[in-house]
């Protein structure tokens, strides 16, 4: 791995553990969602460009055989098509094994660039993007203040893919609690099966203090979900999915009670197996003290 200097909280996906984490932005530009404490703390600011300079030139001595590389933080999508160029740019020509850039990226951002800049940034190695769905559901979209209604992000999936990125999406599993887990779980499906995406991840909702939602859930106007409701809602969430695919589906985080894994839709029927066992035997299920985000 290359020398890494990040300032803050940086987090990014399980699949991008190997990669060079290199800080472009701080914080994340839209900060609103209800259960998300990440940023809350952080002022959001691009870095400058001197800055991600210094760091690139720094890791590239440390390792100047990178593959991967991950833009944190947040949303780092939301700088131009001209500060990422110029990154992607210099990431290109520091580290010549470079295959691939990753990014968080919200439907906004995706959408407010033009295909053919899509294009030019996949060109210059930006492979993939992570999109935090959340739910297909518009009502719970609302409630959670994703800022984002599913048409959008499907659009903006959709767009990244023609452009030839490959996109991450993720559904955060309890978000609807037990009122609306049905309706979670299938218009997610629904919306996930329009994208089409080439990964999948569902995580489960974990109730942060200090968020929105914490306090909603104090005043006793949003309830925990327990783990065989949420392997049920999982379970409703992966029957309703109908993917071309291949779509690489993980539930490996370790907010999840059940981890599994598969490629959508030829082991569709190997992973309700897996859920349904799950939900037989809940003593194979990981318990709450060793969940976490
Ligand atoms: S977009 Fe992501 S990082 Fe930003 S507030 Fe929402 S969940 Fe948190």
């Amino acid at each position: 791995m290359a020398r890494q200097n990040l300032e803050g909280i940086v987090i990014r996906p399980p699949s991008e553990a190997g990669s060079f984490l290199l800080q472009v932005t701080h914080g994340c530009s839209h900060n609103r969602c209800s259960f998300c404490i990440t940023y809350k703390f952080t002022k959001f600011g691009r870095r400058p460009f001197e800055k991600i300079k210094e760091d690139i030139e720094l890791a590239s001595r440390h390792n100047p055989h990178v593959r991967r590389v991950f833009l944190c933080d947040g949303n780092a999508m939301c700088l131009s098509t001209e500060e990422l160029s110029q990154i992607l740019d210099l990431l290109n020509k520091k580290f010549k094994k470079l295959e691939r850039v990753g990014i968080y990226a919200n439907a906004t951002d995706i959408l407010s660039k033009s295909l053919s800049e899509l294009k030019l940034l996949r060109e210059k190695k930006l492979g993939i993007g992570y999109l935090g769905l959340e739910s297909g559901n518009d009502e719970i979209l609302k409630k959670i203040n994703k800022g984002s209604t599913s048409k959008e992000m499907t659009q903006a999936v959709r767009k990244a893919q023609e452009a030839g990125m490959l996109m991450s999406v993720i559904v955060l599993l309890g978000l609807g609690s037990n009122s609306m887990s049905k309706k979670h779980a299938e218009d997610s499906a629904v919306v996930i099966s329009r994208m089409n995406p080439s990964f999948l991840s569902a995580l489960t909702l974990m109730l942060l203090p200090g968020t929105p939602l914490y306090s909603e859930y104090l005043k006793g106007n949003f309830g925990l979900m327990n783990p065989l409701s949420i392997l049920e809602e999982l379970e409703c969430f992966v029957s309703g999915i109908e993917v071309e695919g291949p779509c690489v589906f993980r539930t490996n985080h370790a907010s999840n009670y059940l981890p599994l894994g598969g490629v959508l839709p030829d082991d569709k029927a190997a992973i309700l197996e897996a859920i349904e066992y799950g939900i037989s035997n809940p003593s194979i299920l990981r318990s709450e003290k060793h969940r976490a985000l």
